[in-house]
């Protein structure tokens, strides 16, 4: 009975903890409104770097990121908004200073294409794409429909702004609110995330062509949105 009761004080004091540790992280970030992601979308995104990271490597990123409370916690597999911008931004940041802009930029990317199978799956039959009708769609078509249902994805399923816009030559995805970059500051665009999912999104859609997809401008610095400009054509 003692025991038990020393146990429970002690995961107490451990939650108590935590609680505090997020508390203050959260008011470092100042006065600004408070912006989520679905939990879903966070855990799919913890998964997908286990995929190139490892666990353990996930591990030391969510310890470095201030974030422990994650670790073996995932969020809950559900559509509640309840993971903060600032947290998902952390764990971007993270990545970047255990692996170094270089490093961090080749591993963000990987976890964003790794991001996607999850997506497809978790978000799939709620997007209602059907591999069979796109198949005969003209590669324009499929570009389309592929970033609006992207767009739409975030949009209705987090706080989290894109919006489309096209030219003859370009498509430009824009998300208006940036989760991966929010609050952060750089002299170069550091959406890694975002673009790789954008690739690996093009690939399924388009059956395997090689999509240019580059990120020319950023929030993190300056810019008003950050900015993922598609080549209409394909590279080869
Ligand atoms: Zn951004």
């Amino acid at each position: 009975m003692d025991e038990e009761k020393a146990t429970h004080e002690e995961q107490h004091g451990q939650e108590e903890q935590h609680t505090h540790e997020h508390a203050e992280h959260e008011h470092g970030e100042g006065a600004q409104p408070r912006y989520y992601y679905g939990n879903k979308m966070a855990r799919i995104y913890l998964q997908a770097l286990e995929d190139v990271l490892g666990k353990n490597g996930v591990n030391a990123l969510l310890n470095l990121a201030k974030l422990k409370h994650l670790i073996n916690n995932y969020p809950p597999n559900n559509f509640e908004r309840e993971f903060p911008f600032e947290d998902f931004a952390a764990l971007n940041q993270a990545l970047d200073d255990v692996y170094g802009p270089r490093g961090g930029r080749g591993l963000g990317i990987r976890g964003g294409r790794a991001t996607f199978k999850y997506v497809l799956k978790e978000y799939g039959a709620m997007l209602g794409i059907s591999d069979l009708a796109m198949r005969l769609m003209p590669l324009g078509m499929k570009l389309r429909l592929g970033l609006g249902v992207m767009a739409e994805t975030f949009n209705r399923s987090s706080d989290q702004v894109v919006r489309l816009e096209e030219d003859n030559e370009h498509f430009y995805y824009h998300i208006v609110r940036c989760p991966v970059c929010w609050g952060r500051k750089s002299q170069t665009p550091i959406c890694y995330v975002a673009l790789g999912l954008l690739q690996e999104s093009l690939a399924w859609v388009t059956g395997g062509k090689n999509m240019s997809v580059v990120e020319t401008t950023c929030i993190a610095k300056g810019d008003p949105t950050c900015c993922f400009v598609i080549d209409k054509k394909p590279l080869d």
